[in-house]
């Protein structure tokens, strides 16, 4: 019998995403695994989504995505609005057996509201969930909601409420990994890159400083809030300074930025980001929260590349200390691990990534789950 899943996407972003869109890119790299594993996938999204699936919900006409820059509350009003619909096709239609939810918070509550008619649920936790434990306080749908975590160290620090609906974890995977074989190798140079949104979180600030004092070439690459080049940043006014992000470039990482040892580089994107990153010596995340699921650090093996980071969130579990990284609790230790990185080899890189993190085995886990979810709520 064939499986149908609802795949929810959310308001945010067109299904694949224009450019940045973590949740959009995991959906857009997970459904053609799953169809080809003989999946029927039903995606509710905005209607601008062009993935191929095999029927489609459009239930927001264009992406919700500038509401996320407002107050939380309203963000929450969007993707409420956004699951009404999703709900209302629900009680419509008989054919889906299982939804596999992706909107923050409020999808549990609303999806588990459905009452005992509902098919059952797996909502995918994508976030650093100890900010907002309120939001995910409503699970009275019993056993016919379930979550999954992106990392097993999400999921333990994630509310009780949470880690009691839990069926395991599933990490996020990248079409970059493929068999070592297959990708041609990239010449490396010297300099160490920095993926990732500008972010207090992200640590930026730590890994400029280190290199100036260590004196190894950094570039840093990814938005300054909603800011993606150089020069959108420097011709928008003071008021940009209101955006936290922002702030924290100009105050914390733009001093050490010389253009020269330190360069900000802003979003890249397709070829451009992968060669920049597959050149370097070393990615590093000097982070200084969480990381719940890390892409851009397993898109980093997959490049043969290979990760020096601060042991939090979910990087002891993507990232073997002295095979495809360095790892360290102490921060001021990192800039001495870079230049150690040099030692590891690209091609064990690759091949961890092809072994571990394929869109092909994130899809045959998500229909283990699916069945694990179906069976948990089959019981009676
Ligand atoms: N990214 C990109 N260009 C940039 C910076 C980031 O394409 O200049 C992508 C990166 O490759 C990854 C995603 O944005 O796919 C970031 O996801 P991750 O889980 O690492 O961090 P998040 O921002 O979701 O916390």
């Amino acid at each position: 019998m064939t499986l149908t899943v609802l795949m929810n996407a959310g308001p945010w972003l067109s299904v694949p995403p224009p450019g940045y869109g973590g949740i959009e890119n995991v959906i857009a790299t997970l459904v053609p695994e799953l169809r080809r594993l003989g999946v029927r996938v039903v995606l509710a999204s905005v209607e601008s989504s062009t993935l191929p699936v095999d029927e489609r919900i459009a239930v927001y006409p264009d992406g919700q995505f500038h509401a996320l820059q407002r107050p939380y509350n309203q963000v929450c009003g969007v993707s409420q609005a956004h699951l009404a619909g999703v709900v209302r096709e629900l009680h419509r239609r008989d054919d889906v057996d299982l939804v596999h939810d992706h909107v923050e918070a409020v999808g549990l509550a609303t999806l588990a509201a459905m009452g005992p008619d509902a098919p059952p649920v797996l909502h995918t936790l994508h976030w650093d969930l100890a900010k907002h434990p309120e939001l995910y306080g409503n699970l009275d749908g019993g056993d016919r909601v379930r979550v999954n975590g992106v990392s097993a160290s999400q999921l333990a620090r994630a509310p009780r409420a949470l880690r009691d609906h839990s069926v395991g974890h599933v990490h996020l995977s990248t079409p970059l990994a493929v068999d070592a074989d297959r990708r041609p190798a990239v010449a490396k140079g010297e300099h160490v890159v920095i993926l990732g949104r500008i972010n207090p979180g992200k640590g930026q600030d730590l890994g400029a400083r280190l290199a100036r004092e260590v004196g190894f070439p950094l570039v840093l690459a990814g938005p300054v809030g909603p800011y993606h080049r150089p020069e959108d940043l420097a011709a928008a006014g003071d008021e940009a300074r209101q955006n936290p992000d922002v702030r924290f470039f100009h105050e914390h990482v733009a001093p050490y930025v010389d253009g020269d040892l330190v360069r900000w580089v802003g979003t890249v994107a397709g070829q451009e980001r992968d060669d920049l990153v597959a050149s370097a010596r070393a990615s590093l995340f000097p982070l200084r929260w969480e990381e719940p699921g890390g892409t851009a650090v397993v898109e980093s093996l997959s490049l043969g590349t290979p990760v020096v980071a601060t042991a939090r969130g979910c990087l002891p579990e993507l990232i073997e200390h002295g095979r495809t990284g360095l790892l360290t609790t102490d921060e001021e230790e990192l800039g001495e691990l870079v230049l150690a990185a040099g030692g590891l080899a690209a091609d064990e890189c690759r091949r961890v990534a092809a072994e571990r993190f394929t869109p092909a085995r994130m899809a045959q886990r998500y229909v283990e789950l699916y069945d694990r979810v179906r069976q948990g709520a089959a019981k009676p």
